[in-house]
């Protein structure tokens, strides 16, 4: 039987990163993007298009046997269309409908029974913050944008009355705060049978005052127990929402030892680079077989890593150039993948690297040291 082509919607670094796996599990794929520079194009074919719109969606997908996602930001009217037309859409429309907006997939949380923190939904700034001085809505609060927020840009935190004023104005939830004591993510990959396999729970840490991440730990440091609530947790939600492919479920864990569902995404993750070196099979290798109907591989730990992410340095932007990562990767065990992106900007990602060890406190180490050595500064 001829292998089934795939056609990816969007071309940026996560559809490069599924491209690549290709190498070891060889499926033909193509993507669309708006930029035909994408990040992908340096590995597959990108036809140019909008991904927000349905008719480039159906116009790019009906030429594949499957289509899957790499963002969230899709148009979901394309998807349906396409199904509709017997392609098969993976993960399947009404997955990424209930996710890709805020609102939806916190409801949805709430309806099938995950603890997640309660929350309200507002058409704009004005209307939450009617709410707040009619007293419905009370500090401290969480506010996140319904759609296309990323990377902590569409979150804003409200400790005080003061911070009001820089409400983000679009459409939103307030959610109560969470006394967060650590963040995990889980990785699950579901097949087109049922059967579900999580990788083991990562630990993000944040940069002090600014939603970035900092460093991501492979394995997290929490105990067996918690390790393994965290994977039946990630195992549940895959299969309450019934995707096919690879899901995200990013989780905080509060002082009790409680663990409540942030948020998810329907896709490979960047909580889940690390796979790729660190795991017997790759989150995208774990995608690519789920969605084209193959047996789900090992989800294995083969060592401890360590992902720093390269951010454009601030008060530079244009064509990059990359500093200090020869000097990084001579250091053993130091895995460096740039995306290939056109321009940096400041905090843009522009690549990560997986540092590698047997012991995860020295990966730590070694990671806080490649985070300092590599540098992204615009052309002069
Ligand atoms: P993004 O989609 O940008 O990743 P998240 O929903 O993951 O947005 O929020 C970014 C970060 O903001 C989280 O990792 C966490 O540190 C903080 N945060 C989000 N929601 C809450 C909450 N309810 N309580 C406390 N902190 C939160």
């Amino acid at each position: 039987m001829a292998k089934p082509r795939v056609g990816i919607l969007g071309g940026g670094q996560l559809g490069m990163m599924l491209a690549e796996a290709t190498a070891t599990f060889p499926v033909p794929c193509e993507a669309l993007d708006a930029s035909e520079q994408a990040p992908a194009s340096r590995v597959i074919p990108v036809t140019r298009g909008e991904v927000g719109s349905a008719d480039d969606v159906v116009r790019f997908g009906r030429g594949f046997d499957i289509v899957t996602i790499e963002v969230e930001k899709v148009s979901v009217p394309g998807m349906r269309a396409l199904a509709e037309s017997g392609v098969a859409v993976r993960p399947q429309p009404d997955v990424v409908a209930t996710i890709q907006d805020k609102g939806t997939q916190k409801a949805w949380l709430v309806a099938s029974g995950f603890l997640t923190s309660d929350f309200e939904a507002y058409d704009d700034a004005a209307a939450l913050r009617e709410a707040v001085a009619s007293g419905a809505r009370s500090l401290p609060f969480v506010q996140k944008v319904r759609r296309e927020g990323y990377d902590g840009r569409g979150v804003h935190v409200v400790r005080e009355a003061a911070d009001l004023e820089a409400l983000l104005d679009a459409p939103c939830i307030a959610e109560d705060m969470v006394a967060i004591a650590q963040e995990l993510a889980v990785i699950v990959g579901r097949g087109v049978d049922g059967e579900t396999k999580a990788y083991d729970p990562v630990e993000m840490v944040f940069r002090e005052g600014a939603n970035i991440l900092d460093v991501l730990l492979s394995p997290a440091r929490v105990s067996t127990a918690m390790a393994e609530a965290a994977q039946d947790l990630a195992c549940r939600v895959a299969e309450a929402i019934g995707i096919v492919g690879v899901i995200a479920v990013e989780m905080f864990v509060d002082g009790d030892g409680e663990l409540w569902v942030n948020e998810l995404a329907p896709r490979p993750h960047n909580s889940g680079h690390h796979t790729i070196e660190a795991c017997a099979t790759s989150q995208y290798e774990q995608h690519l077989r789920a969605i084209t109907g193959h047996p789900l591989g090992s989800t294995e730990m083969k060592q401890a890593a360590v992902l720093v992410n390269v951010l454009g340095a601030p008060g530079h932007e244009g064509t990059p150039v990359y500093l200090g990562v020869e000097e990084a990767e001579a250091m053993g065990g130091v895995h460096v993948h740039l995306y290939g992106k056109q321009k940096t900007w400041g905090m843009r990602k522009m690549g990560h690297v997986t540092v590698l060890d047997d012991e995860l406190d020295r990966a730590i180490d070694k990671a806080h040291r490649v985070r300092d050595m590599i540098r992204v500064e615009a052309e002069k």
